[in-house]
């Protein structure tokens, strides 16, 4: 075996416990913390106490797409219209895109009510994007940074966000990871067993950067665009990508996989690729550190990518890491699901972000 191999998995909590920087606009300022799947609306609705304003409450939904606000609203109890903060707690953003798909899986085809399901999945991606990755544009970690700088060549990140944060902090200290990710995204006819060595970052879900045109007569339809400068290892702005290089057209959708929608993964062959490279690296693995990452039941993907680690004779060995607060906490179902999932090995955990990285 090739010495030693880290992987860091980032989940969601990796960006809820960030600390970013710079602050540049006034949305950095009201809002300097990424929202949480469980209680997501009531995070983003929050804003924060600034100089020139105090904290506050503001349904960004019901202000831009009244129709979708309106069904959470009926389909959750919500009281007073939404406009009761309190009432959106433990309203996850996850349960909320389930519901959707089920609604338009379950409706009699052609219907209006599976018209208004599929209208709600479409809405929901619209509000998410550019709301969100706008939240945190060019913004990296000090808290990764440190975690990223310790990495050696070989080592990669496995990513399950779809914000642009870990992006940022390997551009902030010029990481061979994001070099060779950068290449990755460039390359057409990828062979995933040719990644075995090369440490690089994946987007197993995605990426709000990953511009795909959606005009069917664009050279560029349905292909995923590399958020690079061209020539350059430096990630474009997010303004940058809202035209089409090829055909100039504005109709680009980011190419990101819902929580409930793995089926999107075997179906796109990019996507299927980074999953396979992956797999590749799992082969190598001497430690592996979850970073706010609490397999989702509805991630089955996920759980057969880290289960191939008992298929490998020299996997016994691996040094596993987690980081997330609610781990080791009594009748926890994230410490249940890691206890099963890395059955007879020993996890080591840290609460916070802040902390594994001091
Ligand atoms: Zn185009």
């Amino acid at each position: 075996m090739a010495g030693q191999r880290k992987i860091i998995i980032l989940g969601a909590g990796a960006s809820i416990g960030s600390k970013r920087y710079p602050i540049k606009s006034s949305l950095n300022e009201v809002r300097n913390r990424m929202p949480s799947a469980d209680n997501f609306f009531y995070d983003l609705f929050k804003t924060n106490k600034t100089d020139n304003r105090s904290s506050g409450f503001l349904n960004f939904l019901g202000l831009t797409y009244e129709s979708l606000n309106d069904l959470i609203i009926r389909a959750w109890s919500i009281n007073e219209n939404g406009f009761n903060p309190n009432e959106w707690i433990g309203v996850n953003i996850e349960e909320v895109m389930t519901f959707f798909e089920a609604g338009s899986n379950m409706s009699p085809s052609g219907s209006n009510e599976q018209k208004m399901y599929k209208k709600a999945q479409e809405y929901i991606l619209d509000f998410l994007y550019p709301f969100m990755p706008m939240i945190s544009d060019e913004q990296h970690c000090e808290y990764l940074m440190k975690v990223f700088l310790d990495l050696e060549r070989a080592d990669s990140i496995f990513s399950y966000n779809w914000d642009t944060i870990a992006d940022y902090t390997l551009e902030k200290i010029k990481s061979s990871q994001l070099r060779n990710y950068s290449k990755l995204l460039k390359n057409d006819n990828i062979d995933p067993k040719a990644y075995r060595n090369q440490g690089l970052l994946l987007k197993l879900h995605g990426s709000f950067n990953w511009m795909v045109c959606q005009n069917t007569k664009c050279e560029c339809y349905n292909k995923i665009r590399d958020p690079f400068r061209k020539n350059t290892y430096k990630l474009l702005k997010i303004h940058e990508l809202w035209k089409c290089t090829n055909c100039g057209g504005l109709k680009l959708k980011p190419q990101i996989i819902p929580p409930v929608s793995n089926k999107m993964i075997h179906q796109n062959s990019f996507l299927k690729n980074q999953w396979l490279i992956a797999r590749e690296k799992l082969l190598d693995v001497t430690e592996l550190v979850f970073i706010g990452y609490s397999f989702p039941q509805t991630d089955y993907y996920s759980e057969w990518l880290f289960r191939q680690l008992n298929f490998i004779e020299e996997g016994a060995d691996i040094k596993i890491t987690v980081v997330n607060p609610e781990f080791g906490k009594r009748g926890s179902p994230i410490t249940k699901r890691y206890k099963t999932i890395f059955k007879g090995r020993k996890i080591e955990s840290f609460k916070t972000l802040k902390d594994y990285a001091s």
